[in-house]
């Protein structure tokens, strides 16, 4: 990422008041505009776009004062930035990817510089707070790892959670008494862990959404803070694959379980139970061990436990066991 230097683009000199920014920025969007150059017009779209990127930011107070404080420091705040990219992809947000395509435009239209400082990309609501005004914080999201046996148990648990928050030293500014923040680097936002005393409610599905009331980002002048929300993930188990309330188990069983039946041990989140296999039952066959599933969460009641049988053939047989295997072959094909 390169730096753009919008005093240079618009050809003003730092000091400029801003009617000269204004006056200077409409000479050169006539004379840089596409359709009066239609000799070079590549050439004139990027001009172009320049110039209205640098009187976006020259030609507003807020942004210019905040441009200027960024000096030789900018790099660090691309670092920032960038970390904080990493953190909201991480959180399945769709986030503005600059740098990884060589400088390709943003998500405002202008470049990857004027997006890392001027847009709000991945924030819920803005986090430019209003001097004087009491804010309410942001909504704050993030996912939550839990395990089956998590959401099976529910109730307490404590979890340490990576959450992003305006920066306490700048308020989200990015500025302070005007230099750059040392804190954020002029990205008027922090990563920090956090510990959480987390209720999980008993059968809770993916994707839902756990609300810790007052746990989001901080208000500002006063204001309440807002909430933090936590969309539940589903580790991986090695036995149980959820789906619904139910849950899926493959259990080998021997052959002869299958061919003579027999009770077997199951393993379930509530340890391990005898089931029934009856003879004859063909290999891969499914059976349901009622009530053995997740709890529901909505209206009580516990879903089921599914248990497909995988027949597990004998191997290296005995001469005896041979001779037998050919015998029973034998009988089935209705030899003596
Ligand atoms: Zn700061």
């Amino acid at each position: 990422m390169n730096y753009k230097n919008y005093y240079d683009i618009l050809g003003v000199p730092k000091n400029a008041p801003e009617k000269d920014i204004k006056s200077s920025y409409r000479k050169l969007a006539r004379k840089w505009h596409p359709d009066a150059n239609p000799d070079n017009p590549r050439q004139a779209e990027e001009k172009f776009k320049d110039i209205q990127e640098a009187y976006e930011v020259l030609g507003d107070p807020e942004k210019r004062r905040k441009y200027d404080v960024l000096g030789s420091n900018w790099q660090q705040a691309a670092q920032q930035a960038e970390q904080q990219r990493r953190y909201r992809t991480a959180q399945g947000e769709t986030a503005f990817d600059f740098g990884d395509l060589g400088g390709a435009d943003g998500a405002s239209g202008f470049s990857d510089f004027f997006d890392m400082f001027f847009s709000g990309v991945g924030r819920r609501q803005s986090a430019g707070p209003t001097r004087g005004f009491a804010q309410r914080g942001q909504d704050l999201e993030t996912t939550i790892d839990l395990t089956l046996r998590d959401i099976f148990n529910g109730g307490k648990k404590a979890v340490s959670l990576q959450i992003e928050d305006v920066c306490p030293t700048c308020g989200g500014t990015g500025t302070r008494g005007g230099s750059l923040c040392p804190q954020c680097h002029g990205t008027g936002r922090l990563l920090k862990n956090k510990r959480f005393d987390v209720t999980i409610p008993r059968g809770v599905r993916e994707g839902q959404r756990i609300r810790l009331a007052g746990q989001g980002g901080s208000g500002v002048s006063g204001g309440p803070n807002g909430d933090l929300y936590l969309i539940v993930r589903l580790t991986d188990d090695p036995t149980y694959k959820r789906r619904g309330d139910d849950l899926f188990v493959d259990l080998t069983v021997s052959v002869y379980d299958l061919v003579l039946g027999g009770d077997v041990n199951v393993p379930t989140l509530t340890g391990q139970v005898r089931m029934t296999i009856p003879p004859g039952t063909q290999n891969n066959r499914t059976l349901r061990l009622s009530g053995k599933g997740m709890p529901k969460a909505r209206n009580g009641g516990t879903g089921d436990q599914y248990v497909r049988l995988v027949g597990q053939l004998p191997q290296n047989l005995t001469e005896k066991e041979k001779k037998l295997y050919k015998e029973l072959a034998a009988l089935r094909n209705g030899k003596p």
